[in-house]
């Protein structure tokens, strides 16, 4: 308890105030494990808080039907609010649907309403089916240009747990993946599945695609297995996985309810000081110079 309160404290003072590095270019960021509650969500509006409030320009998009991202954001999204739901299937603007936040300046949620859940089905049949998503994002992104408002910093992309078409169109869509881990028993497994599957879009619909980062979520300190997992993880993939752990925190659990982020719900807490370490490193590391071919 001691320890984790001193490091707290270490940590406030090292990130208080600090403004994070602007991209180069849109950093468009998947947040991807197939696997449900390993922290996808929490994740996605987090980072996407923690990055808006030092200043950087973010855009959510929620494209898991179950909406637990615009919740967490508090944005309106019951029946009948224009949605990614639109974008996808009725070839809407991302422009049309998508909202500012109320409590956090710069940050913008393009909400998931329930109608997302018939979209799996409903993609199928249509032209470009994999491609709607990253069309919407690309068109959006010359939107805001042509009319004079701020570029975007970043765009994180909240997945449902599976890998079907909603998926694939994220993947598609973005540049980069970021794997929450949940460092309990199972963490790995599926892990080789999803990064097969990412390959397949790397090869054959996105050539720029690559899994930049992983987080290791809901980490308890205290669990032999934590450290297991934690070390298991960082010995296959050194490069990609973050410094930062984020520990289990009731307070992360609870923001959600009130509509709100750890970031605002409660800035002190730990749990907020790590999103905010990570979010941190994530802007550090910058967008990783790796050029297809016909970019350079
Ligand atoms: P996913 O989007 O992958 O399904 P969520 O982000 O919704 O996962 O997290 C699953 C559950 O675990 C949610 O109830 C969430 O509030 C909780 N949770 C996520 N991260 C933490 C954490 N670090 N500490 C405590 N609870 C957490
Ligand atoms: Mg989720």
């Amino acid at each position: 308890m001691a320890t984790q309160l001193a490091a707290d404290a270490r940590r406030r003072i090292e990130l208080s105030g600090r403004s994070f590095t602007r991209p180069h270019s849109t950093r468009v960021i998947t947040v991807a494990n197939q696997k449900g509650g390993v922290g996808k969500t929490t994740t996605t509006v987090n980072l996407a808080a923690a990055l808006a409030q030092a200043g950087l320009n973010v855009l959510v998009i929620d494209n898991d039907p179950q909406g637990n991202a615009s919740t967490a954001l508090g944005i309106e999204h019951h029946g009948g609010t224009p949605s990614v739901y639109e974008v996808l299937v009725e070839d809407e603007d991302l422009a049309a649907v998508v909202q500012q936040s109320s409590r956090i300046p710069r940050l913008w949620c393009a909400p998931a309403t329930i109608d997302l859940s018939g979209a799996e089905i409903e993609l199928v049949s249509l032209v470009a089916r994999e491609n709607r998503l990253r069309t919407a994002v690309e068109t959006y992104l010359a939107h805001r240009e042509a009319t004079g408002m701020d570029r975007l910093d970043y765009v994180l992309i909240d997945c449902p747990p599976s890998l079907g078409l909603l998926t694939v169109n994220a993947f598609v869509a973005a540049r980069e993946v970021l794997i929450p881990i949940q460092c309990e028993y199972y963490a790995l497994e599926g892990l080789s599945q999803l990064l097969k599957n990412v390959e397949l879009i790397k090869n054959h619909l996105n050539p720029g695609l690559h899994v930049s980062s992983i987080l290791l979520t809901m980490y308890d300190a205290r669990t032999n297995l934590a450290h297991q997992v934690a070390a298991e993880v960082r010995e296959h993939f050194p490069a990609q996985t973050l410094r930062t752990t984020v520990p289990r925190s009731v307070r992360i659990s609870e923001a959600p309810s009130y509509g709100q982020t750890v970031m605002t719900y409660d800035p002190g807490s730990s749990g907020a000081l790590a999103y905010l370490a990570a979010a941190r490193e994530l802007a550090d590391r910058g967008a990783p110079a790796r050029l297809t071919p016909e970019e350079s």
